[in-house]
């Protein structure tokens, strides 16, 4: 990755972190799911409604470091319309992305490219997960917390 690239993927990173998208919680009726983080602190709270089978509406509340509040904004801006399936595709390329299984030209990926640079940082790859995983645990109607260990 170019180093010009790299400092606007920061930029959106940092940006997102600051002023958070959809940072709310969702009335009912809404499922929503727990998510925890211990190798870093990051606890998210991911609430989405499903309506026709698509994802109608998506917010999260928590407390995080920088990565796991701007991969929680961001996912809940790409999620709206999507099916389940169409959800967990998502996750896969965006898991893919992280962990540097693929880079960050994946067309599908979007605006969720910017946390490219995070496979360079495997520490954080959980951070940037954290909210995927619970948001998959939201939209199955799991009730116990998830956690990435
Ligand atoms: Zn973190």
């Amino acid at each position: 990755m170019n180093e010009e690239l790299r400092d606007l993927y920061q930029d959106v990173i940092i940006e997102h972190s600051k002023r958070p998208r959809n940072n709310r919680a969702l009335e009912a009726p809404a499922n929503s799911a727990q998510g925890y983080n211990p190798l870093c602190g990051d606890q998210v709270k991911i609430y989405v409604r499903m309506d026709d089978g698509k994802v109608a509406d998506v917010a999260f509340e928590g407390a995080g470091c920088a990565i796991s509040t701007a991969s929680a904004s961001v996912m809940t801006e790409t999620l709206k319309g999507m099916s389940a399936d169409e959800a967990e595709a998502l996750f896969t390329s965006f898991h893919d992305l992280v962990t540097g299984a693929a880079g960050p030209d994946d067309e599908d990926l979007g605006k969720l490219a910017v946390f490219g640079g995070v496979s360079e940082f495997p520490a954080r790859v959980k951070c940037a997960t954290l909210c995927w995983h619970t948001l998959r645990a939201a939209i199955a109607g799991q009730e116990d917390p998830v956690t990435t260990e």
